[in-house]
């Protein structure tokens, strides 16, 4: 290996470390980014279920925060002048009531029970007045009772200095002492806030979890509102999930009023993960893509390395072989030239034969020379064929009759199976003889035992073939696909003792290539090896194309010898 291929094997393998390194980095930090998101956002929930419960709890406190600032000697004072309570004090009540939480408002003087069936008064929200009734519910007495003793006691601590104090009657109601405080510290009277529990839930809380938490789907967390002494669930954000009482992430209990109500929150699959989720797939895919591509071009390095190493080493092959090959003939036409013009060799029947081998050894470098340029003209992408409509058979038949005689001089058996009236094709016949002789010449020298060859031509639906068959060594299966390159030759010791530079089969590919052949080959070692060709059919437009093109030539070629003459 020279020190190029060391650098970019060195360099192939960083950058496929590196990448593997940066996304293993990539997808580390992704994870820890999104541990803290995950936990932020859990956070940010938390403290949105908090939010939530005070913003309730507000709610109901609504009404009394007017309360606070008003006098209640005045109040008393104005009652027990009127029988009415002061517009101040009723105006803060018809804000009250206006929040919707509260079915029915209540005043119950200090002077009168609602447990004993008492006329007390009722708030009427469209004359803003309170009214006298005698009908009402029995959580009147209920929420009365209970605020008028809880009151007492809270005044026993001489500290106490607020003018209203607010029980809450569980979910009924909520009740609220009017205290004078300047005056005694009496309680003036009781206000009782009858709790309309479905709206605070449907039309209040429902919506605000919604609004708060979003569909679970979206937002990853499921939110109830639960009353664990009922075992019901009053309100979430998501209904498709169904409730546990065990699992949950987070709860927060209700102070005060509603308290066997309760608000867990529960994660599900967290917006942060599912965004890490989608980048993880992402990088993974990323870096199987590039690991995939820097394998795929290691393996693409590699075989062309491999294949250029070959390539060289058969070209040095080649160029040791062919100046061996061109120097032989030479040198002997060199020796037979140097003693005929010496006049050393007088004897005609010498000069003939050492004529012959001037002739034939000059025939040997033409060949030689010929085959060489054919290959240069090919590597260069000359195109040096004129392809006609030509008949196969007729193009074979010739070949043989040709060289019939030679194929016997070397002890051929010579077959033929050419079938007649075949269609035409379009094809270079000097391409034709040149393929033809290549495979000959191979089947000749591959043949080293039983000496036949068969030339067949046949129709195969649109296409001719034309095949060379030998009965010689046969090319093992490994070899067939390489036999076709340049330069290369099968490693047996026939061939290695055959002459030879593996550019036969190379020839003949370029030149089928050029006609749009095809050519493929059948062989077994020991029992021989048939090369099939085929040429497409020729189609009656492209005869007449064809046809035209060549008049087109030979107009073309007239007028130049007119020109010339001329
Ligand atoms: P070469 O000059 O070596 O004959 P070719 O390109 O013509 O070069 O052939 C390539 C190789 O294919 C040959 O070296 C030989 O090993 C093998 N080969 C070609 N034709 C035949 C055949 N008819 N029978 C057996 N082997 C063959």
């Amino acid at each position: 290996m020279n020190k190029n291929r060391i650098a970019r094997w060195i360099l192939l393998a960083t950058g496929l470390v590196a990448i593997i390194a940066l996304t293993g980095m990539n997808v580390y930090s992704l994870y820890t980014l999104r541990n803290t998101m995950v936990d932020t956002d859990k956070e940010r929930k938390n403290t949105q279920l908090e939010e939530v419960s005070r913003k309730i709890r507000l709610s109901m406190y609504e009404p009394i925060r007017g309360l606070a600032r008003i006098n209640i000697s005045e109040v008393e004072s104005q009652f027990e002048r009127t029988d009415q309570l002061p517009d101040i004090f009723n105006n803060v009540i018809q804000k009250a009531s206006e929040v919707g939480f509260y079915s029915e408002i209540y005043f119950t003087p200090d002077d009168t029970s609602p447990c004993d069936g008492s006329t007390i008064y009722k708030y009427n929200r469209s004359t803003n007045t309170f009214e006298t009734v005698q009908e009402y519910s029995n959580l009147v007495c209920d929420g009365v009772g209970l605020t008028r003793t809880q009151t007492r006691i809270a005044l026993d601590d001489i500290e106490y200095r607020w003018n209203n104090n607010v029980q809450f009657d569980t979910h009924r109601s909520m009740n609220i002492a009017l205290i004078d405080i300047n005056f005694d510290r009496a309680i003036i009277g009781v206000l009782t806030f009858v709790i309309d529990q479905d709206y605070i839930v449907n039309e209040y809380i429902q919506p605000l979890l919604v609004d708060t938490f979003g569909d679970e789907s979206d937002s990853g967390v499921a939110v109830w509102l639960h009353n664990w002494v009922q075992g019901e669930v009053l309100a979430t954000n998501a209904p498709d999930i169904e409730y546990s009482s065990e699992i949950y992430d987070y709860i927060k209990v209700f102070p005060g009023f509603f308290n066997n109500w309760n608000l867990k929150i529960q994660y599900q699959t967290a917006e942060a993960g599912n965004i890490y989720n989608e980048s993880l797939t992402k990088n993974l895919f990323v870096l199987a893509a590039a690991v995939s591509l820097l394998i795929g071009a290691m393996f693409f390095m590699f075989n062309t390395a491999q294949k250029e190493r070959r390539l060289a080493m058969r070209q040095a092959g080649f160029l040791a072989n062919v100046t061996h090959e061109l120097k032989t003939p030479l040198a002997v036409m060199q020796a037979a030239g140097e003693n005929i013009a010496d006049g050393r060799v007088k004897d005609e029947k010498r000069l003939i034969k050492y004529g012959d081998h001037i002739f034939n050894e000059a025939i040997r470098l033409r060949k030689m020379i010929e085959s060489l340029l054919d290959v240069a003209k090919a590597d260069a992408g000359e195109s040096f064929v004129q392809r006609v409509p030509s008949n196969l058979e007729d193009l074979a038949l010739e070949f043989v009759s040709n060289n019939e005689s030679y194929l016997e001089q070397k002890g051929f058996t010579v077959k033929t199976d050419i079938e007649t009236d075949l269609p035409k094709i379009l094809v270079d016949p000097h391409s034709v003889e040149t393929v033809m002789s290549n495979l000959t010449e191979n089947a000749i020298k591959y043949s080293p035992q039983t000496k036949e060859i068969c030339y067949s031509v046949k129709s195969d639906g649109d296409h001719v073939l034309l095949m060379v068959s030998d009965k010689g060594i046969g090319i093992p299966k490994r070899s067939l696909k390489h036999i076709f390159d340049k330069f290369y030759r099968v490693e047996d010791s026939l061939t290695a003792n055959t002459k030879g530079h593996g550019l036969g089969l190379s020839i003949v590919k370029n030149y089928l290539d050029l006609n749009d052949a095809d050519i493929v080959v059948e062989s077994s070692v020991g029992e021989g090896s048939t090369f099939i060709i085929s040429f497409p059919i020729l189609t009656e437009s492209q005869i007449k194309a064809a046809t035209e093109a060549d008049a087109a030539r030979s107009a073309q070629l007239e007028s130049k010898n007119v020109g010339y003459v001329g």
